[in-house]
């Protein structure tokens, strides 16, 4: 029995809402917009171009540059336009979760530079920059093993639930808020990022990741038909 209710009435296992879309920058070599709620990240990708300055490159294989940005008109509060800490370390996560789907050795001394801006922030930003990415990457061309589905699990009361929106995450008692976001491989077991923001018990774990997966399937079907979409226009 769960002794709380979710402020929007969701189920501990129901995502929120989501909305994709690819194509949504048309000068860039793919695009998608992809949202939880009211959590929106576009995401663009320029490239494989050769890197400049020319000591950047790498002989072996194509470097992955993300750029991840929560634009300042994205909250309610203030906050300061440009790069961040915060975004930096989002930023390098991403590129972790999303390198082990693309083959980069085919582009060597080339750069794939991908851009992501999320236009509204309401919780799990990152985990919706990495759907938003993984899905223009695909909309690119880039030949890719699969695609990437991210989602953040978090904690109310005892209980581990999915998709935690802003006012959950700042709701919490005792221990403190936790974000535990992870992004998987979404035809195979092979998580590509797992963070810890907060506590977790470790006997929440294995029902946490398995949160992660079936949600992470909800939302590979949801990246797979806007790419479907977007290849019939
Ligand atoms: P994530 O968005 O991936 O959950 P964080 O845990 O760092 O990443 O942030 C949680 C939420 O806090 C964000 O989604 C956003 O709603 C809010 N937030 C983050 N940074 C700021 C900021 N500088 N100003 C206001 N709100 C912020």
């Amino acid at each position: 029995m769960v002794a709380f209710k979710r402020p929007d009435g969701r189920k501990i296992t129901d995502l929120r809402p989501m909305t994709a879309k690819v194509g949504v920058v048309p000068n860039a070599d793919g695009s998608a917009l992809f949202a939880f709620g009211d959590t929106i990240a576009i995401a663009a990708v320029y490239g494989p171009r050769l890197l400049h300055p020319q000591h950047m490159q790498d002989p072996k294989q194509a470097v992955l540059r993300v750029n991840y940005d929560l634009l300042s008109f994205s909250v309610y509060e203030r906050k300061k336009p440009g790069p961040s800490r915060r975004s930096q370390e989002i930023s390098k996560m991403t590129e972790y979760a999303l390198s082990p789907v693309l083959d980069l050795k085919e582009f060597p001394n080339t750069v794939i530079d991908v851009q992501i801006y999320i236009l509204q922030a309401d919780a799990g930003t990152r985990t919706a920059g990495i759907n938003a990415a993984s899905m223009a990457l695909a909309h690119a061309g880039l030949p890719m093993k699969d695609l990437v589905c991210s989602v953040a699990i978090g904690k109310q009361d005892t209980t581990v639930v999915v998709d935690l929106t802003k006012e959950e995450e700042d709701f919490h008692e005792g221990e403190g808020a936790t974000d535990f976001p992870l992004a998987k491989i979404a035809n195979s077991d092979q998580f590509t990022l797992v963070q810890l923001d907060g506590n977790i018990s470790t006997d929440l774990i294995p029902a946490a990741i398995q949160l992660a997966n079936d949600a992470c399937a909800e939302i590979y079907e949801v990246q797979k038909k806007a790419l479907k979409e977007g290849a019939l226009q």
